[in-house]
C-alpha cells in the first residue's frame, strides 16, 4: 500500500524537494526543521541539469531561473588567469534544460520553502525527533517539544551530520577529505560569463560562478588549515592572503572584496552510508547518506533525485519496504560513482603530479554517465 502520511526530518535542499514531491503525489507530509528559522544561507551553488530536471518536477524551476545564471561552458585556466581550455558540459538534465545555472543558495532554498508551505505541508521549526518507535505498519515519533505522531514512513534528511541516523543505528560518520574551501558572495565582474576554475597555484585550486545578474560565487580550495577557523566569518585577510598568486578575474575578485565581506570556511567531508539506508520505515536520504567533495558540483543534484525517486516509490503500489529497497537498487551505485569520482579529482588536486592524472577526462566522463535516467 502506498504512503499517505510522512514525516521528513530536516528542511535543506533533500528536505524540501521530497515535502514537494510527496504532496504533489497526494501524501500527507509534514516536516520539522531544527533551526527556528528556515532559510538557506547566502553563498552560491553550482546546479547542473540533473538537479534542474528535479527542481523542474517538483514545479520551481522556473522560479530558480528566474534569477539563477544558465551557462553551457567551463573554461579551465592557469594561475595567472591565461585560458588553458574551453569545454561545454553535458547536458546532464536533458538537451531542453540548460547543462548549469550558478545560484544564490537563499534564493533556491526561498523557492523550496515558498513552494513547500504552498502545497500544504505541516512545516514545524525549532524542533527535532527526540524517539522512534517502529511496528511494521507504522513508526511512532516523539518530537523534542513533548509533541507524538504516527507515520508510514520516516525521512531523515537531516543532512551529513545527521541525527537521524544515529537514532536508527547506523554507525557512520563523514571524514575529512584533506581540502578546505573558503567561500565568498562577490560583485559579479561584466567579463563573467560561465563557472572557471584555475588550476596549478600555491593552492589546490580557486574558481568562481556567476550566480545572479549581478553576483558571483568565488571559492578557494586549501589544505585543511587551523579547525578554529571554521564557520561563516572566517577573517577575510586570511584568504586575502592564502588566494595571493591567482590573476585574472579571480585576482580582480579578491582585490575587490569589501572589508565586511562573509567569508565561509570549512573542511572539506565525504560519507556514503552502506546499503540499506532505512531500517524498517525509517530511511536516510541526501546527505544524510552520502556526502560528496563538491569537485564535480553534484551534491545537491544527487540529494534532489534520491527525494524524487523516494516520493514516486513510496508512493507507488509497492508495500513500503520492498519500495525502499527498490529505491537502494536505484541510487546506490549512481550515488557511489560520483562519489569515487569526487574522491579521486580531490585526490589529484592535492596531488597534481600523480601519473595519468586528468581532472577534465574524468570530470566529462562523470557527467557523460549521469545524462542517463536517474
Ligand atoms: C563547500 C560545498 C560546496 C558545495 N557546492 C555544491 C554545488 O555547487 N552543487 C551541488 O549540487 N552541491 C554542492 N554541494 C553539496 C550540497 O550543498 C549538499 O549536498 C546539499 O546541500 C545537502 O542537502 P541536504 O538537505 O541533504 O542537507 P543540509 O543542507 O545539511 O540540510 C539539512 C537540514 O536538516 C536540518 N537538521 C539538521 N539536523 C536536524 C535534526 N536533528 N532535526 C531536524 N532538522 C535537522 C538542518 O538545519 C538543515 O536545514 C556543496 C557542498 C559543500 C560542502
Amino acid at each position: 500500500m502506498p504512503v499517505q502520511k510522512v514525516l521528513v526530518v530536516g528542511g535543506g535542499i533533500t528536505g524540501s524537494v521530497l515535502c514537494l514531491a510527496l504532496a504533489q503525489r497526494g501524501a500527507e507530509v509534514e516536516l520539522v526543521e531544527i533551526s527556528p528559522q528556515w532559510f538557506g544561507v547566502g553563498h552560491g551553488i553550482t546546479l547542473q541539469g540533473n538537479a534542474l530536471k528535479a527542481l523542474r518536477s517538483v514545479g520551481v524551476l522556473d522560479r530558480v531561473l528566474a534569477r539563477a545564471v544558465p551557462f553551457d561552458l567551463m573554461r579551465l585556466r592557469r594561475a595567472d588567469g591565461g585560458l588553458l581550455t574551453e569545454l561545454s558540459t553535458p547536458h546532464t538534465g536533458g538537451p531542453e534544460l540548460p547543462s548549469t545555472a550558478g545560484a544564490l543558495r537563499s534564493d533556491l532554498q526561498d523557492a523550496l520553502c515558498d513552494a513547500v508551505r504552498a502545497h500544504g505541508v505541516r512545516v514545524r521549526l525549532g524542533l527535532s525527533v527526540e524517539r522512534l518507535d517502529q511496528t511494521p505498519d507504522h513508526v511512532d515519533v516523539a518530537f523534542t517539544d513533548g509533541t507524538t505522531g504516527r507515520y508510514d514512513l520516516v525521512v531523515g534528511a537531516d543532512g551529513i551530520n545527521s541525527a537521524m541516523r544515529e537514532l536508527i543505528g547506523i554507525d557512520a560518520k563523514p571524514r575529512p577529505v584533506g581540502m578546505s574551501i573558503f567561500r565568498v558572495v562577490a560583485e559579479r565582474p561584466a567579463e563573467m560569463d560561465c563557472a572557471e576554475v584555475y588550476y596549478g597555484g600555491p593552492r589546490f585550486k580557486a574558481g568562481y560562478s556567476p550566480i545572479s545578474p549581478d553576483q558571483c560565487y568565488a571559492y578557494l580550495l586549501d589544505e585543511n588549515l587551523d579547525t578554529t577557523l571554521i564557520g561563516p566569518r572566517a577573517p577575510l585577510d586570511l584568504l586575502r592572503e592564502r588566494g595571493a598568486g591567482y590573476g585574472g578575474t579571480w585576482g580582480k575578485i579578491l582585490a575587490s572584496l569589501p572589508d565586511d565581506t562573509a567569508v565561509d570556511y570549512r573542511w572539506i567531508e565525504a560519507i556514503l552510508v552502506d546499503e540499506p539506508w532505512h531500517r524498517g520505515r525509517v530511511m536516510v536520504i541526501g546527505d544524510a547518506a552520502h556526502a560528496c567533495p563538491p569537485l564535480i558540483a553534484q551534491g545537491a543534484a544527487m540529494c534532489m533525485e534520491d527525494a524524487v525517486l523516494l516520493a514516486e516509490l513510496a508512493t507507488g503500489d509497492e508495500p513500503t519496504e520492498k519500495a525502499l529497497d527498490h529505491f537502494m537498487a536505484r541510487r546506490l551505485s549512481r550515488v557511489r560513482m560520483v562519489l569515487e569520482n569526487s574522491l579521486q579529482l580531490a585526490d589529484w588536486e592535492i596531488h597534481p603530479d600523480t601519473p595519468g592524472a586528468d581532472p577534465a577526462r574524468i570530470m566529462s566522463e562523470t557527467l557523460d554517465s549521469l545524462t542517463a535516467a536517474a
